[in-house]
């Protein structure tokens, strides 16, 4: 194995870049590459050359060019409830109902879903929820520490916003029906605190009256704008030797002692190890290798508006509606939703309109008015874990990828996991729940 081993912690600054020259520099092809320039390769990237590895991202578009640049920025270090629990599964026929409410799925795509929505279904049994969700509290708390970490080391914590969120209710039973997953969340220690009247019109004025209640979680974290910080972060790696290649990577394949990368034009690229974090396509290039991953994608929608569009104090979020509101340093950002839609079909911008006008309701104030549409791909797993792990077949390939809603938040995590396990040492949480081979 090529590189040192010196630990992420003590970092690396460009000047230090004293190495032996690469497999690359040497003709033999890559060390290690990346397909997949997303804040989970970019990160993968930054662990990988800390500890003196020579990476390539290789990718179609660019570095934080698609579903990682247009987030609604959280860091949900606190979001640790599965997605499908019996609260969720009740609300879908209300969901489904509205083709512009929280959740669709357009009906064409339905009998494709199907096996997806099974194992969504299952994976709501009490058992497998409660394992999903201890699974996720030891992924949040090692995404934190190495969130922070990260943030020092690459230059980039004035990024970061501490100011909490809030989320909302318009009735009394709705708060109430909220209770239980606060208590899920107070079990693992995470801090809130439930709001009304005054406090609530302080921490956030000019709110609708509909709203009644909310709850405020401190420990919430945002940061400034997600395309400038996974650029942020990936200027850090390319400072100590990491680098980009535009191109598609048609197939992938693999033995024991390496990988091989065919490129859009037909040549091939030969890597020592090949980390695979092409979001919500990274299933197609896994079936190459021989693995069945039920991987889906849950498209999202927003429109970010000009920065002067409404005073907003923190993120906001309207969970029934399937949205946030989340004030930028480049704008502010309107978006969310679930459109369980594939990867091909094109995108319906009617529904970024119809959060638009919600928050329009939410916030008298707010202008609508110049905002740029977006949408992307959330990657999901029905479990609501994401793949972080080993290829079947192959001792030379990791998979690191299906963040669905909290990729930005678990990104540096998935790199200092994948970094552990690229340099064959022990991670510091059990990844048996993240298995690729777990389905
Ligand atoms: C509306 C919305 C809001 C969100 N808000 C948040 C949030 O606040 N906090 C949070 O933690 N998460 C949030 N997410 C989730 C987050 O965006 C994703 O989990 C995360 O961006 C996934 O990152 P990734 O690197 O895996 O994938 P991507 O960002 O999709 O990157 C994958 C890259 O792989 C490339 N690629 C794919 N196939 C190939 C190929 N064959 N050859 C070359 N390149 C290829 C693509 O071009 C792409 O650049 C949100 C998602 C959406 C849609």
């Amino acid at each position: 194995m090529q590189g040192n081993s010196k630990s992420a912690e003590e970092g690396r600054s460009p000047s230090s870049a004293l190495r032996a020259p690469s497999p690359r520099e040497q003709g033999e092809g890559e060390d290690i590459a990346i397909v997949g320039g997303g804040i989970i390769g970019i990160c993968a990237a930054a662990y990988l050359t800390e500890a003196g590895r020579n990476v390539t991202i290789f990718d179609r578009t660019g570095i934080c060019e698609e579903t990682s640049s247009g987030t609604a920025a959280a860091f949900a270090f606190s979001d640790v409830l599965p997605l499908a629990h019996k609260g969720m599964i009740r609300q879908l026929p209300k969901w489904l109902a509205d083709p512009l409410g929280p959740l669709s799925i357009p009906p064409a795509y339905l009998p494709k879903l199907l096996p997806w929505l099974f194992r969504f279904w299952r994976a709501g049994r009490a058992d497998l929820y409660e394992a999903s969700l201890a699974a996720q509290v030891g992924m949040m708390r090692l995404a934190e520490a190495e969130w922070m970490g990260l943030l020092d080391r690459s230059g980039t914590r004035p990024m970061l916003r501490e100011d909490g969120s809030l989320e909302f209710y318009e009735s009394e039973a709705e708060f109430r029906a909220s209770l239980p997953s606060w208590a899920a969340r107070e079990r693992f220690g995470i801090g809130f605190r439930h709001v009304e009247g005054e406090e609530l019109a302080g921490l956030q004025p000019g709110l609708s009256p509909r709203f009644v209640k909310a709850t405020f979680v401190p420990g919430w974290k945002t940061v400034a704008d997600p395309k400038l910080l996974g650029k942020a972060v990936w200027a850090y790696a390319e400072g100590l030797g990491a680098r980009f290649e535009k191109t598609r990577i048609e197939r992938v394949d693999a033995g024991q002692d390496g990988a091989t990368l065919t490129l859009a034009d037909g040549t091939t690229r030969r890597a020592r190890q090949l980390i695979i974090a092409a979001g919500a396509w990274s299933h197609l290039l896994a079936k190459n290798l021989g693995e069945r991953i039920p991987l889906e994608t849950e498209r999202g929608y927003n429109t970010t508006l000009p920065k002067t569009a409404f005073d907003v104090k923190r993120q906001l979020i309207f969970s029934r509606h399937g949205f946030v509101i989340t004030p930028l340093e480049t704008g502010l950002r309107v978006g969310g939703a679930v459109e369980l839609g594939g990867i091909e079909r094109p995108p319906n911008f009617a529904r970024s309109k119809a959060m638009l006008e919600k928050a329009k309701a939410f916030l008298p104030g707010l202008d609508p008015a110049g905002g740029r549409e977006w949408m992307g791909f959330r990657p999901s797993l029905p479990d609501s874990l994401p793949v972080i792990g080993g290829a079947r077949n192959s001792a030379s390939v990791f998979y690191a990828f299906g963040h669905g809603h909290l990729g930005l938040t678990q990104s540096a995590a998935t790199g200092r996991l994948i970094r552990d396990l690229v340099l064959g040492q022990t991670p510091p949480i059990d990844l048996a729940p993240f298995s690729p081979q777990r389905f």
